[in-house]
């Protein structure tokens, strides 16, 4: 038993979600539970809806969403024949839970009614794949996810329920292989006990493929990517990135703590806690060895990049010149987790705490404003984090010429530098 995961980028076309219908396709010899996201970029459009609608502007929300559904009968159409009337009839039930919330004026969170509609994003996308296998005669079954992954109600960052999910994934989710080799869901999303839909952060569907791989006992979770493998850094910016054909979860999780974009980083946990090994491949071309991350540590790591732009450096300096000490630093940092911030970096000096941020505008003017309250607040805007894993100096010089550090850490394995 294997667990797939397709993002978002693989079917973001006809051919691709046909080329997703050829991948599993090849592995039909196997027990395959695959997790799929919504098609392209359409989580971002339905985050515009949400926004329209809890401004008032109801009109703009049904229109935006208009395209959404637009976008996605138009694929449809290519996609199925035979199974078209009953996609489309499928796909309809969606968009009409969604008009209806929208016809209402919001009385709930912001965060709640983001989930009921950013939901549908990964409905929409994996009904419309199930009924092209259908067509193209893919024995499978289709599952909607809210009725196995169980979450709290802290929407837009829910906590799964693993008991619960657990009891659910033996029930309903494992006989299903006694008569099918392919059981299709969706990523991202869950339910709470009172049947209301949550998302579990974005780009949750990496997690959600663990979780159903850690609960399945899978023999490995496969993420299909548009790229070959895990590279040691952003191919499109340094011309140096190398392919990293193995690393450790320890690894993983932290270049993913630095800010790397490879993997969610709640993923590994489920995987690790059962050994279960990660691949990260190529669903351009599948042939390609790829990336896999397992407990094998990891020897000769080449220098690992992660470069973050847009930071921001704050200066919290004690108004009299004492030293920062535990109290002050204490409530600074209960104003980070009010404002949900946490710095990228931070140093204390003797009056002074230097910390460096992503530069999300109404965040850091919130906290500044009532940093300075308790300290003086001074800050510097449009630098650059570089994080560099596995170091050498050659590497150092190459990135840093020219450029001035305003700020650097180092330990034994990584350096960092705030440079402007
Ligand atoms: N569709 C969601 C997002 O774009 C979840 C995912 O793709 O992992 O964040
Ligand atoms: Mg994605």
């Amino acid at each position: 038993m294997k667990v797939f995961k397709f993002g978002g980028a693989s079917i973001n076309s006809i051919e691709r979600i046909k080329n997703v219908g050829d991948i599993i396709s090849k592995h039909s010899n196997e027990k395959l539970l695959v997790v799929i996201s919504a098609m392209g970029k359409t989580t971002n459009a339905l985050e515009k809806v949400v926004e329209a609608f809890f401004e008032g502007r109801k009109e703009d929300a049904l229109q935006l969403f208009e395209q959404v559904k637009e976008s996605h009968l138009n694929v449809l159409k290519y996609l199925t024949v035979v199974n078209w009337k009953a996609a489309q009839d499928q796909l309809r039930d969606f968009f009409t839970e969604v008009e209806w919330l929208l016809q209402d004026k919001p009385v709930r969170s912001f965060d709640y009614y983001y989930d009921q509609v950013v939901c549908v994003g990964e409905l929409m996308s994996t009904a419309m794949i199930s009924h092209y296998f259908t067509e193209e005669k893919i024995k499978h079954k289709w599952i909607d996810v809210r009725d196995i992954i169980r979450t709290d109600s802290n929407f837009r960052d829910a906590a799964i329920d693993w008991r619960y999910t657990e009891q659910k994934v033996k029930e309903e989710i494992e006989p299903l292989f006694a008569s099918y080799d392919i059981v299709l869901t969706q990523g991202f999303i869950g339910s709470t006990d009172e049947n209301e839909s949550t998302t579990l952060g974005r780009e949750g569907s990496d997690y959600s493929a663990a979780i159903f791989a850690n609960l399945l006992t899978a023999d490995s979770l496969t993420i299909w990517k548009d790229v070959e493998a895990v590279m040691s850094a952003d191919p499109k910016a340094y011309k140096n990135a190398a392919i990293i054909p193995a690393l450790s979860f320890t690894e993983v999780i932290e270049m993913a703590y630095y800010g790397a974009q490879v993997i969610h980083p709640k993923t590994i946990k489920p995987l690790q806690n059962k050994n279960i090994p990660l691949y990260v491949k190529s669903f351009i071309d599948p042939s390609l060895p790829g990336t896999t991350i397992s407990r094998q540590p990891t020897k000769n790591l080449p220098p690992i990049i992660v470069d973050k732009e847009k930071q921001v450096l704050i200066q919290f300096r004690s108004k009299d010149f004492s030293f920062v000490e535990d109290k002050p630093i204490h409530q600074l940092h209960e104003l980070f987790n009010k404002i949900k911030i946490k710095p990228n970096l931070s140093q204390n000096t003797a009056i002074s705490l230097l910390c460096c941020f992503d530069d999300k505008a109404e965040k850091i003017e919130k906290l500044a404003e009532e940093a300075a309250q308790l300290f003086d607040v001074s800050l510097e805007k449009n630098l650059r984090l570089l994080t560099i894993r596995h170091y050498d100096e050659d590497t150092i010089r190459t990135l840093t010429t020219g450029k001035v550090i305003v700020l650097e850490q180092k330990t034994g394995e990584t350096v960092q530098m705030v440079m402007r």
